[in-house]
């Protein structure tokens, strides 16, 4: 069969070589292998030259470092190169490699007895405090891992700055950790190709010559990395441009005086990155993801939220209740059914508009936005006219009419995937509402139908993450109609919390033996609170401090149980140091502690130090007593 045959060509291919400046064990070998198979080059020129002449089919080169800024060695090797007329060098990809250096010897040798520190130019730049407090002389390699085979050979007073992996397979001791200035770094290499077809994520890198390019460029929010001029050029460098502003870059440097250039090596400005998925482009189109927002609802983009409240709203009371109760717990907008799509025509169908009123005022005297089922297009106007989100449910998941009309509301709208419907299928339903003009779609996974029938519905977690690799809009999760059982609903919920969703839809009810629709799978109010202060979310204002407190509990039952684990580790790196002979203590080791809890705490926080000191005691005493772990 041909596919077959196909597939076996395809296993047998040989990799694709990717060039890399140093030796193997360097930042630039980790960044090559994430290309191809890394071959390595003493130069930045040789590397080029073997790109141009086709001898390797791509190359990587550091471009930025987070303390160092551009990398000027390689971009300037890259500026000569691109001065050649021939060359036809494209910039396909951006890859970012986090950057540990670590001070190491041969054994034998004290930290403060070490007099030169070897390592790559651009290395040394970075730990500027590391050379100030040791006294020692910088001395330039021409890379990191070769720094430590130099310094084992020469022995004597010198260390290396490299990574930890170079250092040990130099078979050199680790002096001190984590010695960059600023942590934790990382370098953006970029890949270089020969004149490729854009890639639909390639980075859109400018080489300008020339100060009116220049300006204009840092007038489009480039970021400029500038290079040391030449007589010809004295003004030159290369500019990373953001997407939002490629066509003004494009257009400010359509005109330059003489002797000025600009050289697109990304995709061109023209060059509309293409949608992940032809067929749905508005759903799937490359950009930064989509944040919807309704007062105090905010999701996507890093922001994470919960939708609460009963499957269905039963009396102008139930519904008070509960909006109370969803609000204290920390979830931002309630969620109630008036219109009911049931199975059977005989079960309860919903109030109607009169619940609609009900809901609203109880969202209302909560300060919450509310969120209702539409079953129809008809009923998208009178809805609409309330409600703050109008949901789609999963029967109507490709009710094209009621899609178009929900779309053209002018309100958000949240999409239930249909449990008989694919990922595509899905999208493509969304595709529908951008299409009819709707600026705020979020998407929700609520369970399919397979042939399982222990629960309600199978909640697709890896159809969510195949969505959220496709498409820029806010995805939720339902537990709730996935489980169809109380006791299956916390689980799904971290589940779905865990793969990175960003918004969970939970239906809750305080009395769920007398709920009119769906009591079995209903949270009762303090399960809520529960799940949401686990995961970290805020409680609304209730004015009850016992509830504040019970938030407070969980925070001191997760801190106690990491302070045990890190003592567990402070043992296990005591007895590590003990065997390899170094000194429990590590000043710079204890600065880096502290400088995480001041990052997290703020700067100038007194708390961020006492907290990291006792922390630091603790641990030292641990190591110190090397007593074995807890368990
Ligand atoms: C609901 O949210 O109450 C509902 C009916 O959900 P689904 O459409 O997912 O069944
Ligand atoms: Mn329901």
């Amino acid at each position: 069969m041909p596919e077959i045959e196909e597939q076996e060509r395809g296993t047998t291919h040989e990799p694709v070589l990717a060039g890399y400046q140093g030796q193997p064990g360097s930042f630039g070998a980790r960044a090559a292998a994430r290309c191809g198979r890394p071959v390595a080059f003493p130069t930045f020129e040789r590397m080029l030259r073997a790109l141009l002449a086709g001898e390797i089919a791509c190359a990587v080169l550091p471009a930025v470092n987070r303390v160092e800024g551009p990398i000027l060695e390689s971009l300037d090797a890259l500026a000569r190169s691109l001065a050649q007329p021939e060359s036809r060098v494209t910039i396909g990809a951006e890859i970012e490699v986090p950057v540990r250096l670590v001070l190491a010897a041969p054994p034998g040798l004290a930290l403060e007895d070490v007099r030169e520190v070897h390592s790559q130019a651009a290395a040394l730049r970075q730990c500027r405090d590391l050379l100030a407090r040791l006294d020692a002389i910088p001395i330039e390699t021409h890379d990191t891992a070769y720094a430590a085979f130099r310094v084992k050979e020469a022995g004597g007073a010198r260390a290396a700055v490299c990574s930890e992996e170079a250092a040990l397979e130099a078979g050199l001791l680790i002096l001190e950790e984590d010695v960059s200035d600023v942590r934790p770094n990382a370098t953006r290499f970029w890949r270089l190709d020969r004149a490729a077809e854009p890639e639909s994520l390639a980075p859109r890198v400018v080489f300008y010559a020339g100060v009116r390019a220049s300006s204009a460029l840092a007038e489009a929010e480039a970021e400029l990395l500038s290079l040391p001029g030449t007589p010809a050029e004295p003004v030159r460098g290369f500019a990373v441009v953001p997407e939002k502003s490629v066509a003004r870059a494009a257009a400010g440097t359509a005109r330059l005086a003489a002797g000025e250039r600009v050289r697109w090596l990304g995709p061109a400005p023209e060059f509309v990155r293409p949608p992940r998925m032809k067929e749905i482009p508005k759903v799937t189109e490359v950009r930064e993801p989509s944040v919807v927002a309704v007062g105090p609802f905010v999701v996507g983009g890093g922001r994470r939220a919960v939708i609460a409240g009963p499957c269905a709203v039963e009396s102008p009371e139930q519904i008070l209740r509960l909006a109370r109760a969803v609000a204290r717990a920390g979830a931002t907008a309630l969620r109630g059914g008036v219109f009911k799509p049931r199975t059977s025509p005989y079960s309860f169908q919903g109030h109607g508009l009169d619940a609609l009123g009900w809901l609203k005022e109880a969202g209302d005297a909560v300060g919450l936005p509310i969120v209702t089922e539409v079953m129809a297009p008809a009923q998208v106007g009178p809805v609409g006219a309330r409600a703050d989100v109008l949901q789609i449910g999963a029967r109507n998941c490709q009710n094209y009419d009621l899609l178009k009309e929900a779309g053209a509301s002018g309100r958000p709208v949240f999409l239930k995937r249909g449990f008989g419907t694919t990922v595509e299928e899905w999208l493509s339903s969304a595709e529908y509402l951008l299409d009819a003009g709707c600026k705020n779609v979020i998407l929700c996974e609520r369970g399919i139908r397979t042939f399982e029938k222990a629960t309600r519905g199978t909640l697709d977690l890896g159809g969510l993450l195949v969505a959220r690799s496709l498409t820029h809009l806010p995805l939720f999760a339902d537990p709730s109609h996935a489980a169809g059982r109380r006791d299956l609903v916390p689980g799904l919920a971290r589940a779905a919390w865990g793969a990175g969703v960003d918004g969970l839809m939970i239906e809750v009810h305080d009395a769920p033996e007398s709920a009119l629709s769906d009591g079995p799978q209903a949270l009762l109010p303090e399960d809520l609170e529960e799940l949401l202060d686990e995961f970290g979310i805020l409680p609304g204002a209730s004015g009850s401090v016992e509830r504040i407190r019970r938030a407070i509990d969980g925070v001191d039952s997760d801190i106690a149980r990491l302070a045990a684990r890190r003592l567990d580790l402070a043992r296990l790196v005591g007895a590590v140091k003990k065997s390899s002979g170094r000194p429990i203590r590590d000043e710079a080791r204890e600065a880096s502690v502290r400088a995480r809890f001041a990052e997290a705490l703020g700067e100038d926080s007194l708390g961020a130090t006492r907290l990291a000191d006792a922390l630091i005691d603790l641990a030292l005493e641990a190591e110190r007593r090397g007593d074995p772990p807890t368990d």
